[in-house]
């Protein structure tokens, strides 16, 4: 399969989700997860027309970036675990860091964005299931989270990023999905956290169904990573 037909198929199945629970299917962002995949990949999938992508290390980012300058209208989004010391090489440089997920972080990005004159889009990373093994903050310490993000001028939370629990059967995912959607309700409502990333290959149809905004999807359109 090519990476373009892949795009179809993907972009297909986010129309038909959209349709069943009555959403519009532009209000939902595909991201296609490049990690590990050559930069040339990325060109495929942006000549058929894909333009947001996700990328999880700093360093292949950065050499990615590099390598595609040409394409203008390619926006990334940073999906991987953000060490501080690595927060100015991205800033200003990506269209949405997801995985903001404790206030120290957030200070630095606050710090380097305000330093580089630009404001930076991010979504506060949770982590639905309390998995010691993931990174994300809790529901209890989001509160935290979002009042240091409204004291932090050059930084907009946009909204809320989850990686749920694996689980073979995507419909077990399904309560995690809906989790994030009520702590987001708990908190403002889409009126004050409009973005809600969740989904990936195996499970973006759920969580579409259960209102996800963007979903991030890597196997499914540039098959499987090295
Ligand atoms: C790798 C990755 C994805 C994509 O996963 P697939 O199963 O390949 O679709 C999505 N989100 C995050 C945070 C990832 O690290």
């Amino acid at each position: 399969m090519s990476i373009a037909k892949n795009l179809g198929s993907v972009r297909r199945h986010i129309e038909r989700s959209a349709e069943r629970v009555d959403r519009n299917p532009n209000d939902i962002e595909l991201v296609a997860v490049s990690k590990l995949h050559p930069p040339e990949a990325i060109r495929e999938a942006y000549e058929a027309g894909q333009r947001h992508f996700g990328e999880n290390y700093v360093q292949e980012l950065v050499a990615k970036q590099a390598a595609l300058t040409d394409l203008e209208e390619i926006r990334w989004h940073f999906i991987g675990h953000l060490q501080r010391n690595k927060v100015r090489q991205i800033v200003g440089q990506t269209a949405l860091i997801e995985t903001v997920d404790s206030v120290r972080l957030l200070a630095e990005v606050e710090k380097r964005a305000s330093a580089a004159g630009v404001t930076v889009d991010v979504l506060l990373q949770i982590n639905i299931g309390d998995e010691p093994s993931k990174s994300g903050c809790t529901g209890e310490t989001l509160a935290e989270l979002l009042e240091s993000s409204r004291q932090s001028p050059s930084v907009r939370a946009t909204g809320l990023m989850v990686i749920p629990p694996f689980e073979l059967d995507a419909d077990e995912t399904r309560p995690y999905f809906r989790a994030l959607r009520e702590l987001r309700d708990l908190h403002g409502g889409a009126l004050s956290l409009p973005e809600l990333s969740m989904g990936m290959s195996h499970d973006f149809e759920v969580a579409i169904e259960e209102g996800a905004t963007l979903v991030r999807v890597g196997t499914a359109i540039f098959g499987p990573r090295q």
